[in-house]
């Protein structure tokens, strides 16, 4: 019943048609349990309510295909998309079952340079931290601050203070300072299987995933130039060409704020590449006249299932 409104409601606000209204979720990680550092990522139950939701409420569609038809203007009414980045181990095992089983189609967009053992930057800050051999931490020689670490609220706001001041480094440099802050401020073996195998990526297409590019070593585009941006994309989609033995379409900014993460020109030599579109993390919906190379997603990840729809209803009335 409630369904039926939430679809009446959500007709209204993005019919088929030319008049349609592209919503595309963005996912990081999933989940075991809640994470007391990262409340805002899913659980696989948080995610599989969520997708219980989608599929009652939304027409979900694959990502190429439903840009194709946002251009030609004959998208379903409801239409979305649901995207994950970055290329976490988790979302093989976690999240791929939970889509097979609502049926729904998903993009993983996988930074190529962290696969098979590796490990995003953020990743050794956060489990640094998380494993901090004391309360407080003393990060000034690097330039970082000092820190209470003493409980979880305390790690989250020490996390959310250094990471945007290692992020748009220049990427060894960016390396070189994580790896000094994680042997200051820890002990513990930092884990080495976060992120997916070749494998794992295999069978994520083999399931019928697309899988897109979001660079090789995901550095922020802001500060390259068009031959460092066009070289970093270039080796993260040859890199999933090889290993999967068919072209890559998609690709997802690293961070994805448009003129903070990437400059809006910058769209131009992602398009130039020949990829068939681009997503950015701007929130909202996308119509037929936004840019098909910085197309908007929402991010609900960590939204209690009583407002995930009535949120992504919401998000309907946003057009970029
Ligand atoms: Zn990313």
């Amino acid at each position: 019943m409630l369904d039926a409104i939430y679809r009446s409601i959500g007709s209204t606000l993005s019919p088929a048609g030319p008049r349609a209204r592209l919503t595309i979720l963005i996912y990081h990680r999933i989940l075991d349990e809640v994470d007391p550092i990262f409340p805002f990522e899913a659980t696989a139950q948080m995610f599989d309510t969520q997708m219980a939701a989608l599929a009652s409420v939304f027409n979900v569609l694959p990502l190429p295909e439903a840009i194709a038809r946002l251009k030609q203007g004959t998208l379903p009414a409801r239409a979305a998309c649901v995207t994950f980045d970055d290329g976490y181990a988790d979302n093989h095992r976690l999240a791929l079952p939970i889509l097979r089983k609502h049926g729904l189609h998903a993009t993983f967009f996988i930074a190529t340079a962290y696969l098979d053992g590796g490990r995003m930057f953020n990743d050794t800050v956060i489990e640094a931290i998380r494993h901090a051999r004391s309360g407080r931490i003393d990060l000034r020689p690097l330039d970082l601050g000092e820190h209470d670490v003493s409980s979880p609220a305390a790690k989250a706001a020490a996390i959310g203070h250094i990471l945007p001041r290692v992020k748009n480094l220049p990427t060894p440099r960016r390396e070189q300072i994580v790896a000094e802050l994680a042997a200051r401020v820890s002990d513990a073996p930092l884990p080495d299987d976060l992120m997916m195998t070749t494998e794992q990526i295999r069978a994520l297409h083999t399931a019928g995933m697309e899988i897109g590019g979001h660079t090789h070593h995901h550095p922020i585009l802001t500060g390259l130039d068009d031959d460092a941006v066009r070289a970093e994309i270039v080796a993260g989609n040859r890199w999933l060409e090889q290993a999967l033995g068919t072209r890559v379409r998609v690709f997802a900014y690293p961070n994805g704020r448009p003129d903070k993460d990437y400059r809006r020109e910058q769209a131009r030599v992602v398009e130039a590449l020949g990829l068939e579109g681009a997503v950015s993390t701007q929130c909202g919906v996308s119509t037929r006249h936004t840019d098909p190379y910085q197309l908007a997603r929402c991010s609900l990840a960590w939204s209690p299932p009583p407002r995930f729809v009535p949120m992504l209803l919401n998000n309907l009335r946003k057009a970029v």
